[in-house]
């Protein structure tokens, strides 16, 4: 290929993100960012391989600022960092699979119970770690079906539980109530459980607001999975899990020749992710994201009043930036990429969308209801 043509081709790809990005209005993923000055790091083969707490044969790594996010991150969901062990993923999807993992190797032969609402990485994790597990009805509005869920552990409580909670559902932004889930632990005097809490955005929108739902490991769950491209933003998928570290250093083996311990689900792994993480963490600070997150969830609030304004039946959950509504036309849905499923469809306010751009969708979707 000559050089022009090399050229055009990034050109045309460039064209296309930057026609799409004034649309971006249906994915919990803040295209707010300016990672300008991690761009030299680019021009070494730098990896990760291996446990970020441990010693690598492997120099070219970012180990050290690794850990630095795994700490904060146990802080914000209320792990004190010396308990912490963690690393950054590649997404929610790993960090989920991760806990499930530590779940799984902790209780031997558990039953998984998860809500219908759950992420899809979660049925195809448990599919891939051979767990037996039980989907459990949701309500309406999102969260599971605590009766469902009473019923289905008591049928098997000799059985040691693995619990998937969901801490912000991905269509809905529904919160499982920990309490309760512990509650119903407690009543059936089931001797072992687990709970591996899916945070996937609100993660990182409960620690910076000032009445959250409980959330964290003062709420007693034993991992905890964040993305990092979703409300943090960043150029390349990934995310950041936390679990004890007592857990992990009974899974743990020595891999000689990369010298580290074989910790984390992949091998090498990037040296860039930690650094992305790091600098929106250094950038903003926790003041930073407090302001961030208000401003999201009061765009989120003005979308509900708006739609609602113009007799489009909206709504959203407590300390949710997901606003959820009737399905328009499938322009609107391709248009602004609104992720559908069956009759709803939802908006996500992330630092990016704006109130004009609310208005924007709202008329469209007056202008395009689901009937046309
Ligand atoms: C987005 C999301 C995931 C998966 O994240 P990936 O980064 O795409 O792997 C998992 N759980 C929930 C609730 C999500 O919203």
């Amino acid at each position: 290929m000559s050089q022009a043509e090399i050229e055009q081709r990034i050109h045309r790809v460039l064209s296309e993100f930057e026609a799409h990005s004034p649309f971006f209005a249906g994915y919990p993923v803040n295209q707010d960012f300016d990672y300008t000055k991690l761009y030299p790091l680019l021009s070494y083969p730098a990896n990760n391989v291996g446990d970020p707490f441990g010693f690598s044969r492997y120099l070219t790594n970012t180990h050290e600022t690794e850990r630095e996010v795994v700490h904060e991150v146990a802080e914000l969901m209320r792990l004190p960092a010396d308990e912490a062990w963690g690393y950054v993923t590649t997404g929610g999807t790993e960090g989920n699979m991760y806990g499930i993992y530590v779940g799984r190797e902790l209780l031997r032969n558990p039953v998984a119970y998860f809500s219908q609402d759950t992420h899809y990485s979660v049925l195809k994790i448990l599919h891939v770690l051979n767990v037996r597990n039980i989907m459990i009805r949701s309500q309406e509005n999102g969260e599971i079906d605590y009766d469902d869920l009473r019923e289905s552990i008591r049928i098997n409580r000799d059985v040691p539980a693995l619990i998937v909670a969901n801490i912000g559902t991905t269509m809905k932004g529904a919160i499982d109530d920990l309490e309760r889930i512990h509650g119903i632990a407690e009543e059936l005097s089931l001797p072992r459980y687990y709970i591996h809490a899916d945070a996937a955005l609100s993660g990182m929108i409960l620690p910076f607001v000032d009445d959250p739902q409980p959330f964290g490991f003062d709420s007693g769950i034993d991992s905890i999975a964040i993305s990092g491209h979703k409300l943090i933003g960043s150029p390349v998928p990934c995310g950041v899990v936390v679990t004890k570290r007592e857990y992990t250093a009974q899974i743990g083996r020595a891999i000689e020749y990369v010298g580290v311990l074989d910790t984390t689900l992949l091998g090498s792994r990037s040296a860039l992710s930690p650094m992305i993480i790091w600098y929106a963490f250094a950038k903003h600070g926790r003041e930073g994201y407090r302001q961030i997150v208000a401003q999201m969830l009061d765009t989120a609030e003005y979308a509900v009043q708006q739609f609602n304004a113009h007799g489009i039946p909206a709504w959203r959950a407590k300390n949710s930036v997901t606003v959820v509504f009737p399905r328009p036309s499938p322009y609107v849905v391709f248009e602004w990429q609104l992720a559908p499923l069956q009759d709803i469809a939802h908006l996500i306010t992330m630092p990016h969308v704006t109130r004009e751009m609310v208005d924007k969708v709202i008329a469209d979707c007056l202008e395009w209801p689901a009937e046309t």
